[in-house]
């Protein structure tokens, strides 16, 4: 089976494409020349995953899915949440996203947090949503230089290392995208 994977993050699409069984072959947005700018103003994590789908949808006739994911800190009242990307501004790096975090956290105790990831699938016209949710804590300052993103300040519970300090593997394992990944699997095979 071919999928459309709607995304030019290829981060994401190696995290992906390590947990996808061999039967399921994945086209990313560049594998199938797609590049024109998808809108994401929804404002729910869902919102944004579910209008990604349907703007591809319309154009390639073929099954897609898409994930959107939100970073919320409770001491922030779930900030940056639908804005992660754009934490610190519009066209800001994952490097000033989190410095801006780890400044407006200086000066709170709680620093417990959690990543929630929402795929949305199109497959037969039908639309269907899987979520995963990953709990931890954001961390005073950077660990590891693996993944992407927030990583290096995100510690999962029950873990003395950041998402940045584990393998693709050892992340799919726990983290929020692995979790709503391995429910669309599912539900696919
Ligand atoms: P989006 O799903 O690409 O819109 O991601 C929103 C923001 O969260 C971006 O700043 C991403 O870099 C960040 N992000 C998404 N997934 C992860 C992850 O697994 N780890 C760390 N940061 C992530």
């Amino acid at each position: 089976m071919e999928i459309i994977f709607a995304t030019h993050n290829k981060n994401k699409l190696k995290e992906v494409q390590i947990m996808m069984p061999e039967n399921i072959k994945l086209l990313s947005l560049d594998d199938i020349g797609m590049n024109e700018e998808i809108p994401e103003t929804s404002s729910t994590i869902s919102g944004n995953a579910a209008q990604k789908v349907k703007f591809i949808r319309q154009r390639y006739d073929m099954p897609v899915f898409a994930d959107d994911t939100g970073l919320e800190v409770l001491a922030l009242h779930n900030e940056p949440g639908v804005y992660s990307a754009r934490y610190a501004g519009e066209h800001k790096s994952s490097e000033d996203n989190m410095e801006l975090l780890l400044k407006n956290l200086e000066d709170k105790r709680d620093r417990s947090a959690r990543f929630v990831t929402v795929f949305a699938l199109d497959m037969d016209r039908c639309q269907t949503l899987f979520e995963g949710v990953c709990e931890g804590v954001i961390t005073k300052t950077y660990h590891g230089d693996k993944g992407f993103g927030y990583d290096p300040i995100f510690m999962p519970n029950g873990y003395d290392k950041t998402f940045a300090q584990m393998s693709l593997v050892e992340k799919g394992e726990i983290s929020h995208r692995g979790i709503a990944l391995k429910k669309l699997i599912a539900y696919l095979t």
